[in-house]
């Protein structure tokens, strides 16, 4: 195949972020990202730079809408100022039930994805959009979607299936699992050495943790949606479900709107816990550290909630493989949190994982774990546009 160049589309609920690479012959170059951020407001920002890093495009627009948002990236890659892709990669979230393959977006396709907006209502409304712009603004071109549900569609039964009522199991309530790609990206890197018994804890603003047997996923924290499995930033994970029944009931005393009330518990379980609802402060870790250094206990005790969780899991995952070969950190607070990982940690010697606190004193790809440690401990950032850019290559090519 001669080469080619393939965008990579990441929607969220207030950004657009995009990369451009070159695809071709196993080589693969990316020659320039961006984003919008800002969407809903008249403080946005539209951003391209290269692959060195230099500013190409730099300006503070007012963005009042996703349609304006994406007007903005597509006007940009049909100036004739950047290579015009010839191919879209739609980071997509979650297909639901029925959608378990990355492949070619179809209207009909969207439509399918659509049916499901309500197992996955912060993500899927978003992305079906965008590929639908995509389509228009694009024509011709294939579009790709490519899932963060992909990487778990290994799952066994015993992982998937929830312990509800089978009509609700009917319609598609199930862990589906999330960071599929960051999970993918991780095994693409180890190859051709990918350990037997691996567990990767993928920690951003949004955290989880995947059981890996010989590189397909056989356990993963979150759920139908990414709100469940260990903490984050904003977020619960798991919680007794006797919780998310007090505070709805507390909420319908002011809010006897059913739809309504449970929007907000939404808000509330999503938006307003996880570090951010423990702390009081912020839900970025770096916040939480400056505040732990002045003393803050709330914050304290969010990162110690934090830690502490993702120890359990790492625990009841390495019962689950019954072995542990090798432990990997990515994601923001996984490659730059050199306190969280030594923290997790810790308490982890009789599982035959020992960290080694100067290796540890680094940032980026590392291995940390000690000359003694049984089980390897690295730190992996992902790849996750790269990996995209393989699932479109493999599919135009079929
Ligand atoms: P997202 O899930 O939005 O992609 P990221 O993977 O970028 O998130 O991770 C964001 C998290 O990483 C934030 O909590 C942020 O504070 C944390 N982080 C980034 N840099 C550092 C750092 N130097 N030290 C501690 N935490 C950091």
């Amino acid at each position: 195949m001669s080469s080619l160049p393939v965008l990579v589309l990441n929607s969220g609920s207030s950004s657009i972020k995009f990369s451009v690479y070159e695809a071709g012959n196993g080589e693969r170059t990316r020659l320039f990202e961006g984003a919008v951020d800002g969407i809903g407001t008249d403080l946005g920002k539209f951003w391209i730079k290269d692959a060195e890093g230099k500013k190409l495009v730099d300006q503070t627009p007012a963005v009042p809408t996703r349609a304006v948002a994406f007007k903005m990236v597509a006007d940009a890659l049909h100036s004739g100022d950047f290579p015009a892709p010839a191919a879209i990669g739609h980071r997509t979230v979650c297909g639901g039930p029925t959608i378990t393959e990355n492949q070619l977006i179809t209207p009909q396709l969207i439509d399918e994805i659509e049916s499901y907006a309500a197992l996955a209502p912060l993500h899927t409304p978003i992305a079906v959009y965008i590929m639908r712009e995509a389509l228009k603004l694009f024509p011709g071109l294939p579009n790709f979607a490519i899932l963060d549900t992909y990487f778990h569609r290994t799952l066994p039964e015993v992982a998937k299936h929830m312990p509800i009522p089978s009509e609700y199991v009917a319609m598609g309530v199930r862990r589906y699992g999330y960071h599929g790609i960051s999970y993918e990206s991780i095994i693409h890197q180890l190859e051709p050495n990918v350990p037997e018994n691996l567990i990767v804890a993928h920690l951003g603003n949004g955290a989880s943790i995947s059981a890996i047997r010989n590189g397909k996923c056989l356990d993963t924290s979150m759920a139908l949606t990414p709100t469940s499995g260990i903490i984050s930033g904003s977020r619960t994970g798991d919680i007794d479900p006797g919780v998310l029944i007090f505070i709805l009931k507390k909420i319908a005393e002011t809010t006897p709107n059913t739809l309504e009330a449970a929007d907000k518990l939404e808000t509330v379980i999503s938006k307003k816990s996880g570090l951010l609802g423990i702390s009081e402060l912020s839900n970025d870790m770096r916040d939480l550290r400056d505040a732990i250094k002045a003393g803050n206990a709330k914050a304290r005790l969010a990162v110690d909630k934090f830690t502490w969780t993702i120890a359990r899991w790492i625990g009841s995952y390495v019962a689950e493989l019954n072995g542990l070969d090798m432990l990997v950190f990515t994601g923001g607070i996984g490659e730059n949190d050199i306190a969280a990982r030594a923290e997790i940690c810790a308490g982890l010697g009789a599982l035959g994982i020992v960290v080694d606190p100067e290796r540890n004193n680094v940032r980026g790809e590392v291995t940390i774990s000690a000359a003694n440690s049984k089980v390897k401990v690295r730190v992996i950032p992902p790849l996750e546009d790269l990996i995209i850019v393989n699932h479109v290559v493999r599919l135009l090519g079929k």
